[in-house]
């Protein structure tokens, strides 16, 4: 025996997949040169899955405010905020976050997975029940169990099922968090946000949700599904990702109630950890700018996505939701997905590949997200990419 037997099924099934020639985990960027372009093996590929939602990566004014910072107040932070204090960036963003979604209280983590870890982790404690929307990231399912909370799944997107739950529990009820997501990341689907609300205040319970593929891209000011479907006011927690529509590395959390200020004593993942470096808090700061003065790029996004979608639908693929950012085609077998995986890089589109066991209901699913930076031809190069790979393998277009 040994601590490593337990990678032996791991390699068992990389080495299977070595084995077709065809490596989706592990593919090499030779170069990135943008926002939707890199080099992939010596060749020039669309960059049309990497959550770049606004395209902010490359812009001019985030990087000047990330290579400013770096001159001005070095490369890293060296310890947490705890031990090493709080720089004014940290301190401004999170001023910032706040203003945003028009509360009092915000915090800063380091990415937005320690996000949802240090915030579920310091809410939920073991005497505590985490009702969780059954599709929820990965990260939410460690917050929860890193707190010892009991964690317990209601069926995705199903407001009538939270309710028959929340019932079940009782008086618990009232110590309970109900975990969401506003747009959920394999499928692309939205949350019904307002009926959730309504539901979770009526038994008592805390709504929390993870706005990491909304922000950005839901709602009249850009902060996501909450605004979108008017519950700003009503939700508890709302949690995010610098990683995603502002390009760079880190988390947040959002809320009215003063106690979020409490999560900063009580949070292992927010004091145990160096706190975010210079460089990638005053870009952030600037992408968030460009978020709240450019509602163009919002606009640009939405008419990227709904272009892909429509193109993709009137081709008789099967997708996952309504038109959005993510536009995820789903395939009947883990073969058929890789194939078309393959095919699509081959073509110079590198999307994601989501097979079982992380995905919901062992999906096969080859994701597409969209950019505000993709220009109408790289647009069109993918959906030629997309039919031209169905008409060439009939059997592998699903519809
Ligand atoms: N929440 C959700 C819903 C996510 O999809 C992700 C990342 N894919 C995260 C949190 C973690 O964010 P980060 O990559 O910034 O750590």
């Amino acid at each position: 025996m040994s601590v490593f037997d337990k990678f032996a099924p791991i390699a068992e099934v990389r080495s299977r997949i070595a084995a077709t020639g065809v490596d989706p985990l592990g593919v090499p960027i030779d170069e990135i040169q943008s926002a939707t372009r890199a080099i992939v093996r010596g060749r020039p590929i669309i960059l049309a899955g990497s959550n770049n939602y606004l395209g902010l990566t490359f812009d001019d004014d985030c990087i000047a405010a990330g290579v400013q910072a770096l001159r001005d107040q070095g490369t890293g932070t060296t310890g947490s905020r705890m031990a090493n204090g709080s720089y004014a960036g940290h301190l401004a963003l999170e001023a910032e976050l706040a203003a945003f979604y028009g509360v009092e209280h915000a915090i800063v983590f380091s990415t937005g997975y320690q996000a949802n870890l240090g915030m579920l982790s310091a809410l939920a404690g073991p005497r505590d029940v985490v009702m969780l929307d059954g599709d929820c990231h990965a990260s939410i399912y460690d917050g929860v169990k890193l707190g010892g909370a009991q964690a317990l799944r209601f069926r995705h997107n199903d407001p009538a099922d939270l309710d028959k739950r929340l019932g079940r529990l009782g008086d618990r009820a009232a110590d309970t968090l109900v975990v969401v997501e506003g747009i959920y990341s394999m499928l692309g689907d939205r949350a019904p946000l307002a009926e959730l609300c309504d539901v979770a205040h009526r038994h008592g319970a805390l709504i929390y949700v993870d706005e990491a593929h909304s922000l950005g891209i839901c709602g009249a000011t850009g902060s996501g599904v909450a605004e979108a479907e008017g519950v700003l006011d009503r939700v508890d927690f709302i949690v995010g990702t610098f990683s995603k529509s502002l390009g760079a590395a880190g988390g947040y959390c959002v809320s009215r109630h003063a106690e979020l200020d409490m999560v900063r004593y009580a949070s292992r993942p927010y004091i145990f950890t160096a706190s975010p470096v210079p460089s990638v808090i005053a870009s952030t700061r600037a992408a968030l700018a460009r978020l709240r003065t450019s509602p163009g790029l919002r606009a640009q996004l939405w008419r990227n996505a709904e272009r892909l979608h429509e193109a993709l639908s009137a081709a008789g693929f099967r997708l996952g939701a309504p038109p959005g950012p993510v536009v995820a085609t789903m395939f009947d077998s883990p073969e058929q997905a890789l194939t078309f995986w393959q095919g699509l890089l081959d073509r110079g589109v590198y999307v994601n590949l989501m097979l079982p066991p992380a995905t919901p209901n062992g999906w096969c699913l080859v994701r597409a997200s969209l950019s505000a930076a993709h220009s109408d031809t790289q647009i069109d190069h993918i959906i030629e990419a997309f039919i031209g790979l169905a008409t060439r393998e009939d059997d592998v277009a699903a519809g």
